[in-house]
């Protein structure tokens, strides 16, 4: 499905003790699957990803950790249609494409310079958010074809 790439704990750790915050290993185990799964998923996938790894976890303690991992920076939060939350580790700026039908959320590249002009000059934007919505590749070939 999505791109899966390994990233070894002490490089999380490290990450994680810059940006002030104490690797504990939920942390480091919820922002290491954010890493390697660019799939933008619910606190609800993290915690079914991550039960078998460390049998103790919660829901609560996963929704906290995405809380800590947010206001330090690490963790944006992305509000879907229904209000439902999805989380994306990778905080540079960049659109998203949601899939209708699947559900999918994919990464866009996005070149931000030059959009707004002067529009903006005396707000103070603290964050960007890019959202096309549609059909993506896959299951827009499967409805021509159906
Ligand atoms: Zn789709
Ligand atoms: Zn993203």
């Amino acid at each position: 499905m999505s791109e899966t790439k390994n990233i070894a704990n002490r490089e999380i750790m490290e990450e994680l003790r810059g940006a002030d915050v104490r690797p504990s290993t939920t942390r480091v185990h919820v922002l290491k699957y954010l890493r390697e799964h660019r799939n933008h998923p619910t606190v609800d996938r993290i915690y079914q990803n991550l039960i078998e790894t460390l049998p103790g976890l919660s829901r609560t303690s996963v929704y906290n950790t995405i809380g800590v991992l947010e206001r330090a920076g690490l963790v944006r939060p992305l509000s879907m249609e229904g209000g439902e939350m999805r989380y994306d580790a990778f905080t540079e700026d960049h659109a998203h494409f949601q899939c209708e039908r699947c559900g999918a959320i994919f990464d866009v590249p996005l070149n931000a310079s030059g959009i707004a002009g002067d529009a903006l000059r005396e707000f103070r934007v603290k964050r960007l958010d890019v959202l096309f919505w549609g059909l993506c590749p896959l299951c827009a070939k499967e409805h021509r074809e159906s």
